[in-house]
């Protein structure tokens, strides 16, 4: 992890690199360097990989914004650490290779071979407090699981499948054509080698079957829009005896009419009245965990922050909290009764004063040198 080069010159392109230009480097590299057209080529797997990684982190803006600031010790903190292998680049990859070759996830080529089951995504909107604290979920996700009544197979039970008579059970046919040999999948049986003749009643011969499934989630406390959890196998069924696939839930907060968040901080205003400001006093601030007092000094202004350490959102990561973050908000009243009124217009006459001289200099000096 240590000696990893610089993502851009990966890719060859510069630090200002368009979502084209990235898009398209990465193309090129991809198609060069492809574990199909270099077959057990070591080097070529190597930059297969990296390009990948390049731009799996260049294409996210928050990763790209954390990898030109921090490099790549700044994206280990998000949990991003690369690629363990192939396999683990293509189920990440499903979305970018259907993009870029217009291909689904899985290239291990012709039906009847084991294939991995598809990746699915679950969009999840959580409450501002469930991000904050985690919660559990249950989930109802809709895959193709393998059929239980024929295991898969999509021959009736008790039928066995017939080996094709088009292709002797080899799953392609040759063709002639002029001076040229093609070799192409048996569009009898699609590359399977077998014709079933009696199909399965319950999956109409396909082996697999839609399923409402539900799924159990425990969403970690601090998540936030856009964080990713990997259920491993909770995807879509494989084919042919082929590993399922994997449920990525992606969350998505939903806003608090009173917090906001940056980070693990979390943000919120607080009114006070014009007599609690000048005056300080304590007040009441409702913060994640329920309501506590704050003092706020004599002369507070309008704007002024206060914060409460270790009030804010856990990390994902430890589980440390960050602050929370108080703006005084200072009303002027606006329904006064007689008295108040005049108690007001008492104070006024005695500050007319003080602020009557200071304006006098002002006036006299001029602009900005009188002012202090
Ligand atoms: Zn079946
Ligand atoms: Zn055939």
């Amino acid at each position: 992890m240590s000696t990893k080069r610089d993502y851009y010159d990966i890719l060859g392109v510069g630090r200002q690199a368009s979502d084209a230009e990235l898009k398209s480097a990465y193309r090129k590299l991809a198609l060069q360097f492809h574990p199909d057209r270099n077959p057990g080529d070591q080097s070529a797997e190597e930059k297969f990989k990296e390009a990948a990684e390049a731009y799996e982190v260049l294409r996210d803006p928050r990763k790209r914004q954390i990898y030109d600031q921090y490099g790549h010790a700044g994206l280990e903190g998000t949990g991003f650490t690369g690629f363990g292998g192939f396999e683990d680049i293509f189920s990440n990859f499903g979305s970018i290779f259907e993009d870029l070759f217009g291909i689904r996830g899985n290239r291990h080529g012709t039906r009847g071979r084991a294939q991995r089951g598809s990746d699915l995504r679950y969009d999840l909107r959580l409450s501002f407090m469930e991000a904050v604290f985690g919660v559990e979920k249950s989930l109802e996700v809709e895959k193709r699981e393998t059929c239980a009544v024929c295991g898969g197979t999509g021959c009736e039970p008790g039928t066995q499948p017939e080996t094709c008579g088009q292709c002797q059970g080899s799953g392609q046919v040759t063709r002639s054509q002029g001076f040229f040999t093609l070799r192409t999948t048996c569009p009898r049986c699609r590359g399977t080698g077998q014709i079933i003749n009696t199909p399965c009643g319950h999956c109409r011969g396909v082996g697999q079957v839609n399923t409402m499934r539900r799924v159990s989630v425990k969403i970690p406390a601090g998540v936030d829009t856009g964080s990713r959890l990997r259920l491993a196998g909770e995807g879509e069924a494989g084919s042919a005896g082929g590993p399922p696939g994997d449920l990525y839930v992606v969350i998505h907060v939903e806003p608090h009419d009173f917090f906001k968040r940056e980070g693990r901080d979390v943000i919120c205003q607080v009114p006070v009245s014009m007599v609690q400001a000048t005056l300080g006093g304590e007040i009441k601030v409702p913060t994640l965990d329920g309501e506590k007092p704050l003092q706020i000094p004599k002369g507070t202004q309008f704007g002024d922050v206060f914060r409460f350490r270790n009030a804010g959102i856990p990390s994902l990561r430890n589980g440390d909290r960050g602050d929370q973050i108080i703006q005084v908000l200072v009303r002027t009243p606006t329904s006064l009764n007689r008295k108040q009124e005049n108690l007001l217009r008492q104070f006024a006459d005695i500050e007319a004063g003080k602020l009557g001289s200071k304006l006098k200099n002002m006036l006299k000096g001029g602009g900005a040198k009188a002012a202090n």
